[in-house]
């Protein structure tokens, strides 16, 4: 049941309304759902909702028209984020779970992990107790394999998951275990359920092979009613009429549960099929219907493993897997998770990389500036790269994020340097020269999708005026070309647009922005996807500022080695000097990925060269390279050393 309290409803009248449902038989938990404060109660109490209905401050009793309460979408609008360890899952990222599917020995899970743990994986999976079909076959290493399991875990910062089968083993297995599994023999294990809930530990619940969707949601709302508040949902195939496959992955059940429950979905693709050619297949088809991650098993030697060998990828082919995932999640409009590298979480003092690279940076407390505001691109990007829980410093100009971060009141910013469909965004560009002391420390892709919007009832027929920034309208020019008649009015941001439409409350104007922004400012959404092309990216930066001549890393992009390079040059007027520039790169064997030109200020008809290029393995050929192009060129300035987004 759902108790909508009035905005203003005082603490007294709170703590009224907690006890009388209290008093007669529920729980309730606090909870908001969009602008509303709710009281989300459940339970088996039995009252009379119109008693409850009179009680001061109360707007709304509702039923949810779900069985299952707390896991339901209708009690909570917005994606749960779950928590384990460094690690979160939902949201705009995409977390890998792998490892074997069973502790072995000490030195096959060490070696598992790091192998798993160098392709991108942030949580250890494996099996200390087995629930094994057969009782001939393994059981697994019980406790001591636990033990070894947490030992490597730790060994490389990665917190842990693994099947807990009885309600008796879960207290004693709880503080070696970052996360419990409930397999699917298990999921209907109802003492189960409950001690595991009880624990506050986070539960990775596996659908059972026979259950259908609204069981697996009850069983989480068994998990969530005993007090855990960290439940994730694995979807890991089911039993039907094929028996190719081990199971049948019920792909259609992921976009299903993320619209009924605000828990986060992973897939299962090693248990769905069963075979280890088809799981980088399934893989991708999890994150395009929209899954939060995948768990997969991994083994350094399948063929001698001691379960599920035949389904366990070699750990070539799950680095393949990852780079797959890393490529697709941006089209999905996520982002996969990655933890600082080991080497960095060790060597701290910041010489991972030339001296200029420093570690990963933890960014407690510190702001991430952006430009715009609520719903704006550049946010999205920003909650793509660190994550929701990041504190946002919205300023009104691109120019005003340098000057956030030179100031220190942002650790890092954000802005876009480059759209796919309309080239470079030059203002940045030029901003980088007239702000030496900020650097790119790394890099994102963004999809954009465009929206036309307006105020509720607003049709195609009322409009007159286009509200959007530049890069909106260029970016979505074959669409606006069938409507000349609509007059074009530019706006410092698309968010900027979409606020003061919602505000004027006026029919004759639209706005053209994302559908996030639609949302965070209440406009309708009259057609979608309006861009040129679906192939529409941007390029965002992340800049920070350099000190003591190093650059902070914040902790999501610290975790490999920069591959990319920006730099801009400038040559003296003569026959072959830009030749002459470029040959300090390639005479290094450094392959150049861009070369723009732009005008330079003041000096009409004299250009400035931006490239951008690929660092090289031997870092000591990029300090030939750079010393080279140094003497050759007339000015030089190297905008950052990062990791390219793919
Ligand atoms: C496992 O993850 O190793 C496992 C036994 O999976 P499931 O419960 O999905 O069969
Ligand atoms: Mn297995």
């Amino acid at each position: 049941m759902i108790v909508v309290l009035s905005k203003d409803i005082s603490e007294h009248d709170t703590k009224l309304v907690r006890a009388f449902l209290e008093d007669n038989g529920y729980k309730a938990r606090e909870q908001t759902f969009g602008d509303d404060t709710l009281l989300s109660a459940s339970g088996k109490g039995q009252l009379d909702t119109r008693e409850l209905q009179l009680l001061p401050g109360v707007v709304r009793v509702a039923a949810t028209s779900k069985p299952y309460e707390l896991a339901s979408r209708e009690t909570q609008a917005e994606d749960s984020i779950v928590t384990v360890g460094p690690v979160k899952v939902g949201g705009a990222r995409i977390t890998v779970i792998a490892g074997p599917c069973a502790v072995e020995s000490r030195e096959q899970i060490a070696e598992t992990a790091a192998r798993v743990r160098e392709s991108g994986a942030v949580i250890l999976r494996g099996g200390a107790f087995k629930p094994r079909t057969s009782p001939y076959a393994f059981q697994g290493l019980g406790m001591k394999g636990l033990e070894y399991m947490k030992e490597a875990g730790e060994a490389l910062g990665m917190p842990i998951v693994t099947e807990v089968v009885s309600p008796e083993l879960a207290l004693q297995m709880k503080d070696l275990t970052d996360m419990f599994q409930i397999g699917a023999r298990n999921m209907q294990n109802f003492e189960l359920l409950k001690r595991v809930g009880s624990l506050g530990r986070p539960v990775l619940l596996k659908r059972g092979a026979s259950a259908t969707i609204e069981e697996w949601l009850l069983s989480a709302e068994y998990l969530l009613a005993s007090g855990a508040r960290d439940v994730i949902l694995c979807e890991r195939g089911i039993r039907t009429f094929e028996t190719f496959t081990r199971n049948t992955l019920d792909i259609s059940a992921i976009p299903v549960v993320k619209g009924l429950s605000h828990l986060p979905v992973i897939v299962d693709p090693s248990h769905a099929l069963g075979i280890r050619a088809y799981v980088n297949a399934a893989s991708l088809a999890a994150v395009a219907v929209g899954a939060d991650g995948l768990a997969v098993e991994v083994h350094t030697n399948p063929d001698a493993a001691f379960s599920d060998g035949p389904q366990s990828l070699y750990p070539d082919q799950f680095e393949k897997l990852m780079r797959d995932v890393e490529a697709l999640a941006p089209v999905a409009g996520k982002e996969l998770q990655r933890l600082p590298s080991p080497k960095s979480l060790a060597a701290s003092d910041g010489t991972a990389f030339s001296g200029a690279w420093t570690a990963a940076f933890s960014l407690v407390g510190e702001k991430v500036a952006f430009s715009g505001r609520s719903g704006a691109f550049a946010e999205r990007a920003l909650i793509n790269i660190f994550g929701e829980e990041t504190q946002r410093l919205p300023v009104p100009s691109f120019s005003s994020v340098f000057d956030a971060v030179l100031d220190g009141s942002a650790a890092f910013g954000v802005v876009p340097v480059e759209n796919s469909l309309t080239g470079s965004i030059h203002e940045n560009y030029d901003l980088f020269l007239r702000y030496p002391d900020i650097v790119i420390v790394g890099e994102l892709k963004l999809r954009i999708v465009h929206c036309l919007m307006a105020i509720e009832g607003t049709t195609l027929s009322e409009i007159k005026t286009i509200r959007s920034h530049a890069q909106g309208f260029a970016q979505c020019r074959n669409f606006l070309d069938e409507h000349t008649e609509w007059y074009l009015e530019t706006h410092p941001t698309t968010a900027d647009a979409v606020l003061s439409i919602a505000k004027e409350k006026s029919r004759t104007i639209a706005a053209i922005a994302s559908e996030a922004a639609a949302k965070a400012h209440g406009l309708n959404i009259l057609k979608a996807g309006i861009e040129n092309n679906p192939q529409n990216y941007t390029r965002f930066v992340v800049i920070s500022r350099k000190q003591d001549g190093k650059q902070l890393v914040p902790a999501a992009l610290g975790a490999q080695k920069p591959n990319k390079a920006s730099l801009v040059f400038s040559v003296a007027d003569k026959p072959g000097s830009l030749l002459l520039s470029l040959q300090c790169l390639s005479g290094e064997g450094i392959n150049m990925t861009k070369l723009e030109s732009r005008p330079i200020l003041g000096q009409p008809w004299n250009y400035l060269f931006y490239v951008d290029f690929t660092i090289p393995e031997d870092e000591g050929l990029l300090q030939k390279a750079l010393e080279d192009l140094k003497k050759e060129a007339v000015t030089m300035q190297v905008l950052g050393v990062y990791r390219a987004a793919v």
